[in-house]
């Protein structure tokens, strides 16, 4: 193998198309530099002979020092990659990423003498000059893409804060759906549809869906031409009228007899044109069979004979019918809404305040026979039954009065005490005479030598004095009925008033025991015979309603103006679901012990009444078994 000399090899290196520099074992650079590689610098060959590689091409520390010290001691080719400037002309630079290999040059003994670097570039002219065109058009692109993105940038601010809004719209829109199905669904008995302008359905909800056969999954968004053909042709018209804009309501009755209320409610937008529709159907059966109820119970209200009325507390009238109308002569009309007082006689006033205080107590007020005014003027007798009126919740919210006419009534009891009054005075003038006539027999007769005519005559007196109080009393009602019980007042000693009764009646009765005490001095002014009556009738009572050999005791107490006369008995005493009725007209107990004593129950009556027109008070205390007390009181005359 023939070895070329230093100056081929200088020819060979200076004409080679890449870059080359030849260097010595010590890395100094010997004068093979070709033109190519002196692209890398701006100084001559000459400058550079001799020099360390490093010093010139490549810095120390650097990949370059690492590959060439590696090339040299190893023997071996290394590569070291850099970005480096290249002299393109004398005016311009480029830089370019390039690659020094270097090579070490081995002597025949293998040793390396020389290290060839050879300076391989990564771009040509020609590729740069694209390149740059290309960077050009890729600026020119890239500014126009900046200018693209700038416009992007700020549609996206745009669009990110319409997006913001379309959220918040949406939510609150998602807020409101959320909170119309809350509502519909609990409207109890209800079912609520929206459809849009085809009548599609929108919204179905509610709590009567399922029974309507209504199910929001299958219906939300459908037609109502497919899910149910018939019920959409049959209400097709309505759905029209509603989508033109009409509001409206109408009443459904189903097969099974439940009643709705549909409502049909055009739902429009700011310029009034209407883009949904709401349907509200409502179950009403409970509120229409209430009404008919109450229309029943009005049509009962309005057949009765009797006058209903109904009135607050105030005493307003709320309600009239006709009867009221026909038995008091005021129309509904012109009495609704005016007190109850307009019905009321003068002397009467005082009736209503008393019967609500009773109501107020819970109590009822059954058959208060009294009279009422009509519109013109007449006085009519009635039984009133009132009672409470309320509501669900148990509150008394007002008054029912159930108002019945009893003129007739009275009238036929006015015939009866007429003719009892009529029979009494009838009687009284031969038992009269048969009084005196008994009278005198027993006198005649008290010292007879036959006992048993002593007696009978004794007992003839005693049952002829019976029957004249009886036949008295008789009368006594009869007069007061007919309004003619004369009260003839004068004052008087009531000590000698009671102490002629119990001495007339020590005459006759031998049974029971009499203690009269405390009533000295004590003027009245009444009507001695009533009085009389009153205390007769008290101790007649107590001598018939206590075993024989007891105790009657009589006492008088003054008080507050009054005086207290009480009459008080160890007999059989009243019960108290009793003592309220023994002061009414005819009333007697009526139980296994008093059932064989005789009596009409006219004489408490008579009593009660009698002392009422004197001013005073009568009432009894009574325990069942023990006996009872009768008080009544007359006020007494100013000294
Ligand atoms: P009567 O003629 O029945 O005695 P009254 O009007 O005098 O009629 O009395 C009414 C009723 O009151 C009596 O039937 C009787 O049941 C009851 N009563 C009256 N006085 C007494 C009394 N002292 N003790 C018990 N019950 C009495």
């Amino acid at each position: 193998m023939q070895l070329i000399n230093e100056d081929d090899l200088y020819h060979v290196v200076f004409n080679a198309p890449v870059g080359i520099c030849i260097l010595n074992a010590a890395t100094r650079i010997v004068e093979m530099v070709n033109p190519h590689f002196l692209k890398l610098t701006a100084k001559p060959v000459e400058e550079l002979a001799g020099k360390p590689y490093l010093e010139s091409f490549a810095k120390p520390g650097t990949e370059d020092e690492e590959a060439l010290n590696k090339a040299v001691q190893e023997g071996l080719p290394y590569t070291a990659r850099r970005t480096t400037l290249l002299r393109v002309d004398d005016n311009r630079g480029e830089t370019v990423l390039a690659s020094f290999l270097y090579s070490p040059v081995r002597n025949k003994e293998g040793k390396v003498t020389r290290i060839a670097v050879w300076l391989l570039e990564n771009t040509t002219e020609a590729m740069n000059a694209e390149l740059a065109a290309a960077n050009e058009e890729l600026a020119a692109a890239n500014e126009e893409f900046a200018a693209v993105n700038e416009e992007l940038a700020a549609a996206n601010e745009e669009l990110v804060s319409t997006n913001d809004e379309l959220a918040e719209t949406q939510a609150s829109l998602q807020r409101s759906e959320r909170l119309f199905r809350s509502i519909a669904l609990n409207i109890p008995g209800s079912l609520i549809l929206v459809i849009d302008q085809s009548h599609r359905y929108v919204i179905v909800e509610g709590d009567l869906m399922e029974k309507m056969g209504f199910d929001r999954r299958d219906y939300e968004g459908k037609h109502p031409a497919e899910v149910a053909p018939e019920r959409y042709e049959a209400s097709r018209h309505l759905y029209d009228r509603m989508m033109a804009g009409e509001k409206f309501s109408v009443e459904r009755r189903s097969e099974t007899g439940d009643f709705y209320l549909v409502h049909f409610v055009p739902l429009k937008n700011d310029e009034g044109e209407t883009i949904q529709g709401l349907i509200i159907l409502l179950d009403i059966t409970t509120i229409k069979q209430a009404e008919e109820k109450s229309a029943k119970l009005a049509a009962i209200v309005d057949s009765s004979d009797d006058a209903i009325i109904s009135k607050n507390f105030d005493s307003v009238i709320t309600s009239w019918n006709a009867s009221a109308e026909r038995m008091f002569g005021y129309k509904a009309e012109e009495i609704i809404g005016q007190t109850i007082y307009k019905l009321i006689p003068p002397d009467r006033q005082e009736e209503e305040p008393n019967i609500l205080a009773r109501l107020r107590r819970g109590e009822q007020v059954n058959h208060f026979e009294t009279k009422r005014l009509t519109k013109d003027g007449r006085l009519l007798d009635v039984s009133l039954t009132i009672s409470p009126v309320k509501d669900p919740q148990g509150n008394i919210i007002g008054l029912s009065k159930i108002a019945r006419d009893i003129t007739e009534k009275k009238l036929e009891e006015q015939r009866k005490n007429d003719f009892i009054g009529m029979v009494s005075h009838e009687l009284k003038t031969p038992l009269t005479s048969l009084s005196a006539i008994v009278q005198m027999a027993h006198s005649k007769l008290r010292h007879s030598e036959d006992p048993f005519l002593t007696k009978a005559m004794e007992n003839a007196n005693r049952q002829v004095k019976r029957m004249t109080r009886m036949i008295n009393g008789f009368l006594n009602v009869s007069r007061l009925e007919a309004g003619k019980l004369l009260i003839e007042k004068q004052p008087f000693d009531l000590e000698e008033l009671l102490q002629e009764i119990v001495a007339e009646t020590r005459l006759t009765i031998s049974t029971h025991n009499f203690n009269l005490e405390g009533c000295k001095d004590i003027i009245v002014n009444a009507d001695w015979d009533k009085i009389s009556s009153v205390v007769s009738n008290l101790i007649g009572n107590a001598i018939k309603y206590s075993p024989k050999g007891k105790l009657i005791d009589i006492y008088c107490k003054v008080e507050s103006g009054s005086v207290i006369v009480s009459v008080k008995d160890e007999g059989m005493g009243i019960k108290p679901q009793d003592i309220s009725r023994i002061f009414d007209r005819y009333y007697r107990v009526e139980t296994d012990n008093t059932r064989h004593i005789s009596g009409f129950g006219v004489g408490l009556y008579l009593s009660a009444e009698i002392i009422r027109r004197h001013g005073g008070e009568i009432w009894v205390e009574s325990e069942s078994g023990k006996g009872s007390t009768f008080y009544f009181s007359l006020p007494l005359v100013q000294q």
